[in-house]
């Protein structure tokens, strides 16, 4: 339960103004966020809310399919760096001159510390019936440009997965899973009907890795979808002439999205740069072959605000807002009954923000910060709804309230 006379919340009249963004612009408004520069942002309780709730629905969906949760570094040594040749080709890596002349990096993604890492507890095939771990991490990237919004950020949270096998059969299989989990995350986060899974281009190991890429007006990438048969293109892989991947059709329209997760087969890649082996039924030795798994979580949070919002403000799925009720108490004498009712809604939903701030916060604003950010329910106890019998319930959508007797 939060209190709003608790919680030094002040929401600005205006918008101010961040390009063409609006869902920024309103993230700003009702206090879930402050920019810190550009592409770092502050999370304020609000944001954290609704952060902690999509990790908890993709954490539910990854450990369905059985991966391990852990958390590993930020840093990262250079050697690893140097084994994979990436020191000096990722441009956006981020380097961090430290004492005694050494060199470090702020991970922008993790194979380098994933691969030696789990080799450790690789040996023979039966260590891969089913070898899969994530986490939730700040990664960085040394951005020349970095923008406001939805896109070029320098710091930002991902969810990564990394999985494990012994040979490309059966990371297909599990690559399948995986992707069956990924579509059930968006639409549980609402955002699903739109989400587009789209082929992109692939590395040496496979010709093509997969994005999933909601549609949204300000999305950064013009996705090709193929009219004949429904099929989704990123625009590396038609850089010449269209032709679908699926039913080779030359037809197709262009969509504005924005990427929200990318899955790739990853091969032997790392494997071959760490030396990750097993030994097979055979007792000869294999290398490992790996797939990566990641949604953008910081990214996915602007694109389901900018997504869900209406002219009223931000509209939140109820399966991540930062509350299920906000309760709008008319009178200091009503506090009390309102904090009864909390407890009882957070018996059954999930917390509840009691608007009872005083002073020259009249009841217009209350209800229009309610609608600015974004809670799906709002209730008003008054003495007007208390002589009607209770109190006024309504939702985030509708444009009439209905009494409930209490
Ligand atoms: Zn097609």
């Amino acid at each position: 339960m939060l209190q709003l006379s608790r919680f030094p919340i002040k929401t600005s009249k205006d918008a101010q103004k961040v390009s063409d963004n609006r869902s920024t612009s309103l993230l700003l408004q009702a206090w879930f966020i402050r920019q810190e520069m550009a592409g770092a942002y502050n999370y304020l309780p609000l944001w954290l809310i609704v952060l902690k709730n999509i990790e908890n629905v993709v954490r539910e969906e990854m450990n369905s399919v059985w991966a391990q949760e852990i958390l590993m570094t930020s840093l990262w040594n250079k050697e690893s760096w140097l084994k994979t040749w990436r020191w000096d080709t990722v441009d956006v890596l981020f380097k961090l001159p430290a004492s005694g002349n050494k060199e470090y990096a702020l991970n922008p993604t993790h194979e380098e510390v994933v691969t030696p890492l789990i080799g450790e507890f690789i040996q023979s095939y039966k260590d891969l019936d089913s070898m899969s771990v994530y986490q939730f991490q700040t990664k960085f990237r040394n951005e020349a440009r970095a923008k406001s919004g939805l896109l070029r950020w320098r710091e930002f949270l991902m969810k990564d997965l990394y999985s494990f096998h012994k040979n490309l059969d059966d990371l297909d299989v599990y690559f399948e899973e995986v992707r069956q989990a990924y579509v059930r995350v968006f639409n549980r986060l609402w955002i699903g009907q739109d989400t587009l899974y789209a082929f992109a281009s692939g590395w040496a190991f496979s010709k093509y890795s997969y994005e999933f890429q909601t549609k949204l007006e300000i999305g950064e990438d013009n996705i090709y979808v193929c009219s004949d048969c429904g099929q989704a293109h990123n625009d590396e892989i038609v850089e010449w002439v269209f032709s679908c991947v699926n039913c080779k059709s030359a037809k197709y329209e262009i969509v504005k999205t924005s990427e929200v997760g990318n899955i790739f087969k990853l091969g032997t890649k790392f494997s071959s740069s760490f030396g990750l082996n097993y030994l097979d039924e055979k007792n000869s030795t294999n290398e490992v072959v790996m797939g990566c798994y990641g949604i953008w979580i910081s990214r996915l949070m602007w694109v389901i605000a900018e997504y869900m919002m209406d002219e009223k403000g931000l509209v939140w799925p109820e399966s991540i807002a930062p509350a299920s009720h906000y309760i709008i108490v008319i009178w200091e004498d009503n506090l009390e009954k309102a904090i009864t009712l909390a407890k009882e809604i957070e018996t059954k939903w999930w917390n509840v923000i009691i608007d009872d701030r005083t002073g020259k916060v009249w009841f217009g604003q209350k209800a229009n910060d309610a609608d600015l950010l974004g809670i799906p329910n709002r209730i008003i106890i008054s003495p007007k709804t208390l002589e009607q019998g209770g109190y006024e319930l309504k939702g985030r959508k509708e444009n009439e309230g209905k009494i409930i007797k209490i």
